[in-house]
């Protein structure tokens, strides 16, 4: 039985850990984080029809349906405004099913991902290096000692990828000179009424006169009431202080009273600063039993929300390959050429829409 190594369990590695499953491939994830807990790697996640598409395609129906169930409500707005809270642009998008998700909770999303993997995803085990053997298969080593032997190893292991550094040294995503400062304000009897009708309907995104911008989404648990409302302040490094919630605030203080209620009430704990990147296009590395998914090879910015799908549909065409009848390289090949050019068009698209957002 083919045994395929995934170093990283999150979006892109646990989808492809469970497409795996249906098939007969031996799948073990091997993920740094101590437990299913994300760290400061963000809170709502949009999902796109492609992000939909390939979680159909790649997890077994009782996994897509707590997935499901345990998303946000669907929204059904697209809209940018300034920082007066005028509307300048909306884009509906009525009548989604509630069959389709439209947006999750990162950390919510992770644990319906994991439904099923018990004693296949393996936490608190950092993959440090890899090596090919002789006989053609991979063998990697692990942080702090230990070795796991298989036939493929997918670096699913995001933005730091230590698997993309030795397969294709020097390829490590660009600086795009923005940071964003992360957070959220608790959904409750006393700040719901606070949201305007739109920043309860989707994303929205809000425009200020000098360059900064912060978008606002919300999620609404579909199985339990509460949730949250997202903000996102795009912002330059320079304008990012010790204190982040006091960093949002400020940068908004001549915006309408309405949005600085909002960025006012977010939970103070809750903000983190990132590095807004972007991954460089790259020519294909040398076949052999070691490939790339997700974050790991075509880093984006978070303009577009599309990430996660794409990782997502990483995943699924992966999957498809190795469940095919192709033999294992060919199938590898196979994907990469997909997944390549693929995953650096929606890098480039998703750099020319932060560079819309923020007028750079
Ligand atoms: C603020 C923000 C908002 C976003 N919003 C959206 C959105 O709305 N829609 C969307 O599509 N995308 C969004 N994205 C992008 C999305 O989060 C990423 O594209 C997506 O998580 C990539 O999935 P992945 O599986 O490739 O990597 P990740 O989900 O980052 O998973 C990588 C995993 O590998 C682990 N790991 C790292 N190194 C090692 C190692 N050496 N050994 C073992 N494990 C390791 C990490 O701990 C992590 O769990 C957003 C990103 C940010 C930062």
């Amino acid at each position: 039985m083919t045994r395929v190594l995934i170093s990283g369990a999150g979006i892109g590695g646990l989808a492809l850990a469970q497409a795996l499953r249906q098939g007969d491939v031996d799948a073990v994830v091997y993920e740094q984080d101590p437990t299913p807990r994300t760290r400061n790697q963000g809170y709502r996640i949009h999902i796109d029809a492609n992000g939909n598409a390939a979680l159909r395609a790649c997890l077994p129906p009782e996994v897509l349906d707590r997935v499901r169930d345990t998303s946000g409500v669907n929204g059904d707005l697209v809209a940018t405004f300034t920082q007066r809270l005028e509307r300048v642009f909306a884009q509906e998008f009525p009548g989604i099913p509630a069959s389709e998700l439209s947006n999750v909770d990162r950390d919510t999303f992770r644990r319906g991902l994991l439904t099923g993997l018990d004693g296949r995803v393996v936490f608190g085990r950092t993959v440090s290096s890899y090596q090919w053997t002789d006989s053609g298969r991979v063998r990697v080593e692990f942080a702090g000692g230990g070795t796991d032997e298989g036939d493929l190893l997918v670096g699913a292991d995001g933005v730091g990828s230590a698997v993309r550094r030795q397969l294709v040294p020097d390829s490590g995503p660009r600086d795009l000179g923005l940071r964003c400062v992360y957070g959220r304000m608790p959904i409750d009897a006393e700040t719901e009424p606070l949201i305007p009708a739109d920043f309860r309907r989707g994303f929205c995104w809000v425009a200020g006169d000098n360059g900064i911008g912060v978008g606002f989404a919300p999620v609404r648990y579909r199985d339990h009431p509460g949730g949250y409302l997202m903000i996102a302040l795009v912002t330059t490094p320079e304008r990012v202080g010790a204190d982040l919630h006091q960093t949002a605030i400020d940068a908004t203080s001549s915006w309408d009273p309405r949005i600085r209620t909002l960025i006012a009430y977010g939970d103070s704990t809750s903000f983190f600063p990132i590095t807004l990147r972007a991954g460089t296009r790259f020519d294909p590395w040398p076949p052999g039993p070691v490939t790339l998914l997700g974050d790991a090879v075509h880093t984006m910015p978070p303009a577009g929300g599309v990430g996660a799908n794409t990782a997502l549909q990483d995943a699924e065409t992966l999957a498809a390959e190795l469940l095919s009848d192709k033999d294992l390289l060919s199938a590898v090949a196979a994907y990469e050429r997909v997944m390549l050019p693929r995953g650096f068009d929606t890098v480039e698209n998703s750099v020319r829409m932060i560079g819309q957002l923020t007028g750079r």
